[in-house]
């Protein structure tokens, strides 16, 4: 059903998230896994030494893909590793569209943004214009390792959730 899953990063723990929920899927699926990181050319102003941020960027990008790259086959599945340059959003949708990706899975939150807002910016752009399907993944609160103390759900001990979606197919 996938053979191409597309996993944009920006290194971020959110990111990271949607990682291994790609790579579980990409092991059923017998799918590849592409993770790309975009260095970010609006968050580089030309007067703040621009080439030398871009390049930064595009060091990072280079560690963080590896890693991911290594994380996929250690898990046996098939990675690519991919840096570009550009508008995050923009370069996303036409990567997607370069390697034909039939799924984009990506963290509802990266490294810039706010917690409060439902989606980050990128996320939101690219869940609203791709054409490919995209599949949203948010940090649990225990992964999210914070020292934000509060929102306790632990005590939900009771899982009764299961058991109801088999064997009544009436239509
Ligand atoms: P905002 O950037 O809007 O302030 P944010 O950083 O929390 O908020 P996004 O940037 O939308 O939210 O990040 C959500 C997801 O988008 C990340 O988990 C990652 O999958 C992807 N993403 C964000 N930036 C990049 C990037 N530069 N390259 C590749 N993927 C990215
Ligand atoms: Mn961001």
């Amino acid at each position: 059903m996938y053979e191409t899953i597309l996993v944009p990063t920006d290194g971020s723990a959110g990111a990271e998230a949607a990682l291994g929920e790609a790579v579980s899927l990409a092991g059923t699926f017998d799918a590849t896994v592409h993770s790309l990181y975009v260095a970010d050319t609006s968050a580089a102003q030309p007067e703040t030494g621009y080439v030398d941020i871009v390049e930064s960027f595009e060091r990072i990008g280079e560690e963080t893909t590896a890693e991911a790259v290594e994380d996929a086959e250690r898990a046996g599945v098939e990675a690519v590793g991919a840096v570009r340059v550009g508008l995050p959003h923009r370069t996303i949708l036409d990567y997607a569209e370069e390697v034909d990706a039939d799924l984009i899975v990506m963290g509802t939150h990266g490294r810039t943004g706010l917690e409060r807002y439902l989606l980050g910016s990128v996320t939101e752009k690219v869940v609203r214009t791709a054409d490919a399907p995209v599949l949203t993944v948010r940090l649990s609160d225990e992964d999210e390792g914070g020292d934000e103390a509060g929102e306790e759900n632990e005590d939900e001990a009771t899982d009764d959730s299961a058991g109801t979606a088999a064997g009544t197919e009436e239509n």
